[in-house]
């Protein structure tokens, strides 16, 4: 068994939480969420007969992907194939239809995806809205549900300590994109790794905060003439697991 899916049901959102046999060895696994028949994410090509029984069960009529990365559309391509109404922003179907190249940790974590080749039709959401979130990829994107004031923030938020920061990041933007998503006052979130965040006004004030004070430190010490690497390991302690992997 190369992945495993667990159910978890929060009212009116079901979750889709799934790891793979590498990613529980270091601790990581991924949810996709499904509400009212459309689901936030894919998941990983790994888990894709999994993801696939879950759509068929829970009568999932579309799909919408918050960014490119293959632990969040990993089977688009398997539900494009499908017939699934998918919603994803221009730029990320144009990275999926490319053949992106991974790094070999993100290999062993997640699969390699299949490139996107079949024509993908869009769903009509009126009652979801998009909202693009920049930062953690450039085609990053949140799921706003205002009739439940819920926020499906996929790698936005991550946690409020995220102790690595990603050379293909842009904190400045991440920042910004949690300020957009703090406007909207959601009352729940749900992390794509962290799972139901809530109060979530209060756990993205926090990560404002942190990142902002930490952006300011690294900041002052560039000015001091620190070398990068120093920086890396004061400020931002280091690399985390899945980098050394
Ligand atoms: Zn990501």
């Amino acid at each position: 068994m190369l992945a495993s899916l667990r159910v978890e049901r929060y009212g009116d959102v079901t979750r889709l939480r799934m790891v793979s046999v590498a990613g529980r060895g270091i601790g990581i696994d991924v949810s996709a969420y499904v509400v009212r028949g459309v689901m936030i994410d894919t998941g990983f090509v790994r888990a894709r007969d999994l993801l696939l029984q879950a759509v068929q069960a829970l009568d999932v009529r579309a799909a919408i992907v918050t960014h490119w990365h293959e632990d969040h559309a990993g089977n688009v391509a398997a539900l494009a194939a499908r017939g699934t109404a998918l919603l994803l922003r221009t730029d990320t179907e144009a990275i999926l239809r490319a053949f992106p190249r991974l790094e070999l940790y993100r290999r062993v974590v997640w699969g390699s995806p299949t490139s996107l080749s079949a024509p993908i039709h869009e769903p009509e959401l009126a009652d979801l809205v998009c909202v693009h979130t920049p930062g953690h990829s450039k085609d990053h994107q949140i799921v706003w549900d205002a009739s439940t004031r819920t926020a499906f923030t996929g790698d936005l938020w991550l946690g409020v300590r995220a102790r690595t920061v990603h050379s293909t990041e842009d904190p400045y933007a991440i920042v910004e994109s949690l300020r957009a998503v703090r406007a909207l006052s959601p009352d729940r979130m749900f992390d794509a790794h962290r799972g139901l965040i809530t109060p979530a006004v209060d756990a993205l004030d926090r990560k404002i905060d942190w990142l902002s004070a930490t952006l300011a430190t690294i900041e002052s010490r560039i000015q001091a003439g620190d070398d990068d690497g120093t920086i890396v390991r004061r400020v931002l302690g280091g690399e985390d697991a899945a980098a050394i992997v």
